[in-house]
């Protein structure tokens, strides 16, 4: 690898590497999540059958359900949502030049009246950039999505040093 420059901003420098990300929170973690709201129970009409079916929310869901209590709702369309901080970069998607974007964004969500059985259990929704998710991620899956992206960032650090290197290159050559 490269080496680095020392007068490199912080968030260029490696970070200690992580020997793995754990899939079971320990203990100790346990111990210090934080305390939640008592889980919401709530009612809606199911638009496929017109009853009245009542759903007690995933612990800690900020959606705050309006549209599913107020209208007949298919119960498939109940997603429960953890929300988190967005993160947005400038990205170029065509010819109008770079524009504000969401990546790496992450969620957790349940959807209790899934077809699809992944579904009903609170699972991790990775969204790539901007209307591109990775769906349906078990801990497992969330923590292969994290090992990866910590490789590629690796390499980034990587081709920053040699971009650093290229340009002091190329000021001596001017
Ligand atoms: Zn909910």
């Amino acid at each position: 690898m490269n080496a680095m420059p020392a007068d490199l901003p912080r968030v260029f420098h490696p970070e200690p590497k992580l020997a793995a990300v754990p899939t079971q929170p320990t203990a100790k973690t346990r111990e210090t999540l934080p305390a939640e709201a008592p889980a919401r129970t709530w009612s809606f009409i199911d638009s496929t059958s017109d009853k009245l079916l009542h759903h007690t929310c995933m612990p800690g869901c900020t959606n705050n359900h309006e549209d599913d209590r107020e209208t007949p709702t298919h119960p498939h369309d109940i997603t429960c949502n953890r929300d988190f901080p967005d993160l947005s970069l400038p990205v170029t998607t065509d010819s109008t030049g770079p524009g504000k974007c969401r990546v790496m964004g992450v969620s957790i969500q349940q959807r209790p009246f899934s077809d699809l059985i992944h579904e009903r259990v609170p699972h991790a929704v990775v969204e790539l950039i901007e209307d591109a998710h990775v769906e349906g991620l078990d801990p497992d899956g969330l923590a292969t999505v994290i090992l990866t992206l910590e490789a590629q960032l690796k390499q980034m650090r990587d081709v920053h040093a040699q971009l650093t290197a290229l340009r002091a290159q190329g000021r001596v050559e001017l």
